[in-house]
């Protein structure tokens, strides 16, 4: 109770705007010895203001595990019509059991409770195979999207005999999105009909493999990232760059360290740690950075180098990364909003909009993709940067490459 009452004073006070008040509640729960999350729950359980079960549950987001918080919050929240939309938060946590009742909840009542429809998508996102039974009850499009996510081989051949039919390549995108060994399949038995091979490319990519050496076009399994205090997981986020970093093209800014993956932490088999730069300026000109970085010094490919500068950073602090396993292993086939994507390692990309992978200058070969990095909020403060940055890494030439999508 007394922790319900001081987050509602703080909601209360006049002499702070609202993006303040929220984080001084994220800041309150964060001091608190487990994260916060017995309290966030308590006041869960009890509140009945929209705007708390929002602030508090985007606070879960935050915070890997506390599996079973996050289940009693979620259980109570969607019992109360006027809280229920704040579940859909919380859904990566939650028990098979409980994602299809909420579904079964869905169907009964169809889009006449909208809130539903926000907790669905969220399946859709992460549990495809769960809603997947109902999918021919369903007509919301964005839901639909989210279902291609593994879709059946029947699917599959559909959207094949779809583009061979209209010539729409958005039927083959759709195919690639399926990410199936038969969508794969597909994508290949198309090379050299799709006129633009770099177009076949970027599909066969999306599909999950490299169209130049046929490996697969990712690492399993998918994590997804939660950033966390400096040293409570093994990958770094931010931190001092040393040495020699990219620098911008217009004004000199040196880069800023973005991500260092921890390889032995990681059961890709990678030998060297991954690590992945961004700019630090506002010029917004360069959409990507490429590097080989090794004992011996950083190369900057295609752009100037210059000295790291501890103080240009683009995180709130130097943090760290602890990854829990997603939820959905085949990947995401949703368009990703910047804000919104979260943080992964592994998997295949939930792109922003489907692109090529990098080409490796050393080695020629295209990219396998390692990681996202997207802006927004972390508990610590907002990442200084707009945008959601993707992670390619060549291990065996340890070259890694970021590109921005906004
Ligand atoms: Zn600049
Ligand atoms: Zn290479």
């Amino acid at each position: 109770m007394k922790f319900l009452q001081e987050i509602e004073e703080i909601l209360t006070r006049e002499d702070i705007s609202a993006p303040e008040q929220r984080m001084q509640v994220f800041a309150r729960l964060a001091a608190e010895p487990d994260r916060g999350t017995s309290a966030a729950l308590e006041c869960l359980l009890r509140t009945d203001s929209r705007r708390i079960a929002a602030y508090l549950t985007q606070y879960f987001e935050f915070i890997p595990g506390a599996v079973e918080e996050k289940t009693r919050a979620a259980d109570r929240l969607r019992r109360e019509p006027r809280l229920l939309s704040a579940v859909s938060r919380l859904v990566p946590w939650l028990p098979e059991a409980m994602i299809d009742e909420l579904v079964s909840d869905y169907l009964a009542h169809g889009d006449s409770v909208p809130a539903l429809s926000d907790v669905v998508f969220v399946v859709g996102k992460y549990f495809p195979e769960r809603l997947r039974p109902f999918a021919e009850r369903i007509d919301d499009e964005y839901v639909r999207r989210a279902l291609l996510s593994g879709a059946p081989d029947g699917k599959a051949e559909s959207f094949l005999e779809d583009w061979r039919r209209s010539g729409d390549l958005r039927a083959l995108i759709a195919l690639a999105y399926i990410r199936t060994e038969r969508a794969r399949e597909l994508i290949r038995s198309v090379r050299g009909e799709v006129e633009d091979s770099a177009q076949w490319e970027t599909l066969i990519e999306l599909a999950g493999q490299l169209p130049d050496t046929g490996k697969p076009a990712g690492s399993w399994p998918a994590f997804r990232g939660f950033v966390s205090g400096r040293g409570e997981g093994p990958h770094v986020v931010g931190g001092p760059p040393g040495g020699e970093v990219p620098v911008c093209h217009v004004c000199e800014a040196p880069a800023a360290r973005l991500l260092k993956l921890s390889a032995r932490s990681l059961p890709y088999g990678f030998v060297n740690d991954p690590v992945f730069y961004w700019y630090s300026c506002d010029c917004g000109i360069m959409d990507s950075i490429t590097v080989r970085v090794g004992t011996g010094g950083m190369h900057v490919f295609y752009g100037p180098k210059g000295s790291g500068d501890p103080s240009a950073s683009i995180t709130p602090g130097e943090l760290s990364l602890v990854l829990e396993r997603h939820p959905n292993q085949t990947g995401i086939s949703l368009r990703e909003m910047p804000g919104n994507a979260g943080h992964q390692v592994g998997g295949l990309p939930a792109w922003r909009d489907p692109d090529i992978h990098p080409r490796c200058p050393d080695c020629g070969n295209s990219m396998p993709y390692a990681a996202t990095m997207d802006c927004g909020r972390t508990p610590f403060g907002d990442m200084k940067y707009d945008g959601i940055i993707y992670c390619f890494w060549c291990d065996g030439c340890r070259v890694s490459s970021t590109q921005i999508q906004h």
